[in-house]
């Protein structure tokens, strides 16, 4: 995997507003928040997607983000907000190693805009991507 910035930040090589760490996570504001308190947290592990996440890590995030979601809600005093983890440039991923974006969501107007074009999933469909994922995990 390239070097990305944030694996300068795990090495303290560049600054960062540290909210949390351990063993395996670390959690900081992101320098150009979409709303007060957008805080990321990442593995220390240097993957790029989620998809290549050890579940090691995946664990260790899975423990610890309920908790510094809390501590946003209670910082700001927002109780509404957005996980957002985006994979791959088509999904808006600009660094690349795996994070997780806290966004507190004060209002319709701030925080995290989704785009959420639905449509009624077709029966032939449904039948078709339960096997194919499924069949994909065995
Ligand atoms: P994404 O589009 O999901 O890859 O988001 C990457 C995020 O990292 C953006 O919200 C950036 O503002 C944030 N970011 C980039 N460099 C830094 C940095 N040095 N310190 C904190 N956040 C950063």
């Amino acid at each position: 995997m390239a070097e990305t910035i944030f694996s300068k930040i795990i090495r303290g090589e560049v600054p960062c507003h540290k909210v949390y760490e351990d063993d395996l996570v670390l959690a900081f504001l992101d320098i150009h928040p979409i709303a007060p308190g957008h805080t990321l947290v990442i593995p220390k592990e240097p993957a790029a997607t989620l998809d290549a996440l050890s579940e090691t890590s995946a664990a260790a995030l899975g423990r610890v983000l309920p908790k510094l979601c809390r501590a946003v809600q209670r910082a700001t005093g927002i109780q509404a907000y957005n996980v957002l983890q985006n994979n791959g440039s088509e999904a808006h991923q600009a660094v690349f190693h795996v994070h997780f974006h806290i966004i507190p969501k004060p209002n319709s107007d701030q925080g995290l805009g989704v785009g959420w074009p639905a449509a009624p999933l077709a029966a032939p469909d449904a039948d078709r991507w339960r096997d194919a994922i499924a069949r994909a995990l065995a």
